[in-house]
This record gives C-alpha cells, structure tokens and sequence, in this order.
C-alpha cells in the first residue's frame, strides 16, 4: 500500500514545517490523472497522525483534474485518464500539464 509511505511523507513535511506546533488543518493537492487513492491517504492520516503534532489536524483533500497540451493541434485539452488523447483533434500526443500533483499546498499551525 504506498498511501501508507506518502501519508508519511505529508506528515513528516508538515512537521517540518510546523516547528514543535501543532498543526490544525493542511490543505493537500492530488491529481486525478495519478494512482493515489484520496480515501486511502485519509484513512492513513488518521493513523499516522496519532501521537503526532498533526494528530486530530484536518485534512483537506483538494482533487486536480487532468489537463494537458495536445502537440498536433496546440490547444489545451481536459484529460480523464493518463494517456487521454485530444478533446479537439483526437490526437494522443498530450503532453500532461495538470493531475499528476501530490503535494501540500497549505498547512495552518497553532501560535
Ligand atoms: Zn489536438
């Protein structure tokens, strides 16, 4: 299960981040074209969390929809699925430009 090893990932990066203060909420970006499981990292982070600054902190899950730029006719396309092709022409020659994040995008701490 790699949710497991990227939740721990998350919360050592919030620790990081927070000092020796608690952190009550983070904000964490997750792109719909990659292969992580939200419901999964939530599960985790509950978990991981325990007995940790983030233990009780609220997770947001914010979902980044599939984009990409398509090399025959140039405009930008929404992507449902990895290797998506082109909205407009049908091409599968998209270069992915969103939905693969995973990262931290905010995270709130105590004074
Ligand atoms: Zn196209």
């Amino acid at each position: 299960m790699h949710e497991m090893s990227i939740t721990q990932g998350i919360i050592e990066l919030c620790l990081e981040h927070a000092g020796s203060r608690r952190v009550r909420s983070l904000d964490v970006e997750i792109g719909e074209l990659g292969s992580v499981v939200p419901e999964a990292i939530e599960f985790c982070f509950e978990a991981c969390s325990r007995e940790t600054l983030l233990e009780g902190a609220l997770l947001t899950i914010i979902r980044i929809p599939g984009r990409g730029l398509c090399q025959e006719c140039g405009k930008e396309t929404p992507l449902a699925e990895l290797y998506g092709s082109c909205e407009q022409c049908g091409s599968n020659r998209v270069v992915i430009t969103a939905g693969e994040e995973l990262r931290v995008r905010e995270i709130e701490v105590d004074d």
